[in-house]
Formats: structure tokens, C-alpha cells, sequence
């Protein structure tokens, strides 16, 4: 069988997430959306089977952990798209984001099984979804005369948190506080960064997504970032070895030619299993535990590293394109993305859980 494989350590996931409840203090939603940032969401709700909750973008990502026996609260972060969904949005007991007029009209009008928890959007300034600041009262108000909302909580979305010299966040909190004035709701603003970075923000609720998977949203290291564990590391093996001479073109395009006389190692691992192609030779590797670089143009299925150093790098030694060597923010920094997108783009690597 092809070595190429993600590793997801659950008890580190179960870790990140405690260390987001001791940082806060708070009630926390795990977001496990996007198959769970490509951890696997219906493992990593498992393994979380103490959390408080989790949220989902939208109502099929719900229905999948339902399926799987999940029965704590789950947030659909994004709403409902249409008002036919409410009828499942109450009959599998699931929270949803209120984003739109329309939809207070729709819950207003819909017959359910039950009143559902709503969760009022405001947009404080990230201007993505969510009702104007002087909106929000009102909107407030038609859901809490509603027979159909069973609660409600008053949610906004942070869009600079992990920029922590900018203004902008004390500015959405400015602009949150003010609108929910009076308003007798619990609140939810803290992401990831929030969550390790400003702990002024109020946070009945907060909704840590990258930080559970154990990378930190900042460009700088961070005191509480640091203690989070990295929970993937993907993971393969060389399957083949030659001896270059210097001067000698690897790869497509003959993009990396050898210094001098090279040992070179082919990893199965490419772009087709979510490794991304833009990464430039120098780019970190770990072989057999210790530091290199990938040498050439990463191609669909295969890449290839510079195991010179590495007396003992042989056919099936182990690699780790990241994970607690090489962190997943390094690799996607030098792809020019994020974790996030690196994490969500994967496919076709077997998953494999350490509980
Ligand atoms: C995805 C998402 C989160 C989690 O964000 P992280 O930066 O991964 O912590 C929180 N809230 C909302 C509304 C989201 O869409």
C-alpha cells in the first residue's frame, strides 16, 4: 500500500480544545466544519465527546455527525439557505446562525416540530453576513417574539483578530457592546484568535476552529499558541534513491540543479493529495527525524528531497511533509496560504487516528 497517509492525534485535539476552555472560561462551540478543517469530523466530534458543542457551516455537514451519533449542540455557522431546511433544522435539534431579514420571516411563518436556538449575526465591520448595528435591535426583537426561537445568542465574526496591532477588533467590540445594548442574550465573538490573543472580548460561547488542530492563526510566535499541539502530521516514505553528480536537473522543468554531488530521495506524496505544488526548493522536510529541504518542482504524486546529510535515509525511511517538525504554517507560508487551506485542500491520503 502507497505510505502516503495523515496521521490525526486525537488526544492532542482533545488538549487544544481544554486549553481553549481554560483560556476563556467559556461555554465552546468545536468547529469542526469542512470535514473538520480535513481532520475528519465525525473522529474528531467523537474524540470531543465532552465538549460543549460544535458548529458546522451549513445543515448537511449537521446531519453527517447526527448520522454518526452525535448528540450534542451543533451550530450551523452559516445559516439556512432556504426555509424549507428549518423543518430539519428543528427536527434534528440543531442551532442556527440569523443572518438575513428574510429568515426572520421565514422562522416566523415556518410550523415546527419544536423552537429552535438562533444565533443573531451582526456584522460589527468584517461586512461579510450578518445584520447592520442598527439593525440588530430590531432583528433581536422579531426573534424573541417568535413562538418558533427557543433562545437566542448574539453573535459576531472578528476579521483581524490575529492581527494584534490593529485596531480593528477593540473596534468591532465598540460596535458589538454598543447595538446588543440591553439586549438579554448570551454572546459569542472569540475564533481562534480571539480566543488566544484578547481575552477583553465577552464570550459566553467561543467557536475555536484552526487552534483545536493545533496551529496558531499568527505570523509571530505567541505565548498560549505555543502550547497548542499540532494534531496532523502527514506523513510518507521514500521509495526511491540516486546519486547525483553536480549539475545534474531534478524534477519537471529542471527547476533545482544539483550543487554538487546529491543523494536524493523520491517521496510519494504530490499536488493530488493536497501537498501544494507552489512550495520552492528549500522548502522544510523531515527525513528519518531530521531537517532537509524538498529539491524541485513538487509533482502530482511524487516529490523529491535532499537526503545528502542523512547517512541512514534509505528506501522506506519515514517523512514528514509537516506535523510537530515541520509545522503546517511554515509549509503554507511558503506556499503563500494558510494552514487552513492546506489542511481543507487534502485528499486522497488514508486517515489513520491515534486516540
Ligand atoms: C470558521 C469559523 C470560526 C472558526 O475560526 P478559526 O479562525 O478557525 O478559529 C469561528 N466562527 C465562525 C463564524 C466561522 O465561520
Amino acid at each position: 500500500m502507497r505510505p502516503a497517509q495523515a496521521v490525526i492525534n486525537l488526544a492532542a485535539l482533545k488538549h487544544n480544545y481544554l486549553l481553549a476552555k481554560q483560556l476563556t472560561q467559556a461555554k465552546a462551540l468545536a468547529v469542526v466544519k469542512a470535514d473538520a478543517y480535513g481532520h475528519g469530523s465525525i473522529r474528531c466530534a467523537q474524540a470531543l465527546h465532552e465538549a460543549d458543542g460544535f458548529a458546522v457551516a451549513f445543515l448537511e455537514e449537521a446531519l453527517v455527525l447526527r448520522a454518526a451519533g452525535v448528540t450534542q449542540p451543533i451550530l450551523l455557522l452559516e445559516g439556512f439557505f432556504v426555509k424549507d431546511e428549518l423543518a430539519l433544522i428543528a427536527e434534528y435539534d440543531l442551532w442556527t446562525a440569523v443572518h438575513s431579514a428574510w429568515q426572520l420571516e421565514a422562522i416566523n411563518q415556518a410550523q415546527l416540530s419544536r423552537p429552535i436556538q438562533c444565533w443573531l449575526k451582526m456584522d460589527s465591520g468584517m461586512h461579510r453576513m450578518g445584520f447592520a448595528p442598527e439593525e440588530y435591535k430590531k432583528a433581536w426583537q422579531a426573534l424573541n417574539a417568535s413562538p418558533n426561537v427557543s433562545n437566542i445568542v448574539l453573535m459576531t465574526h472578528l476579521s483581524q483578530a490575529d492581527e494584534v496591532e490593529q485596531p480593528r477588533t477593540k473596534e468591532q467590540l465598540i460596535t458589538f457592546n454598543a447595538a446588543r445594548a440591553g439586549l438579554n442574550s448570551a454572546v459569542s465573538m472569540r475564533n481562534s484568535p480571539g480566543i488566544l490573543a484578547w481575552p477583553e472580548l465577552p464570550s459566553d460561547w467561543v467557536r475555536p476552529g484552526i487552534m483545536l488542530y493545533g496551529c496558531s492563526p499568527f505570523e509571530e510566535p505567541q505565548a498560549p499558541a505555543n502550547a497548542l499541539i499540532p494534531v496532523m502530521t502527514l506523513a510518507s516514505q521514500i521509495i526511491g534513491v540516486r546519486e547525483l553528480a553536480a549539475g545534474e536537473p531534478v524534477g519537471y522543468g529542471a527547476r533545482y540543479i544539483t550543487p554538487s554531488s546529491t543523494r536524493v530521495g523520491i517521496v510519494a506524496m504530490g499536488y493530488a493529495d493536497g501537498y501544494p505544488r507552489q512550495v520552492d526548493s528549500g522548502t522544510p522536510v523531515a527525513v528519518c527525524g531530521q531537517l532537509t529541504k524538498i529539491i524541485g518542482r513538487v509533482s502530482m504524486d511524487m516529490l523529491a528531497v535532499d537526503i545528502t546529510t542523512i547517512a541512514e535515509a534509505t528506501l522506506g525511511s519515514p517523512v514528514e511533509l509537516w506535523g510537530k517538525q515541520v509545522s503546517a504554517e511554515v509549509i503554507a507560508r511558503a506556499a503563500n496560504t494558510i494552514s487552513y487551506q492546506l489542511f481543507c485542500n487534502l485528499k486522497r491520503v488514508p486517515r489513520y487516528y491515534l486516540e
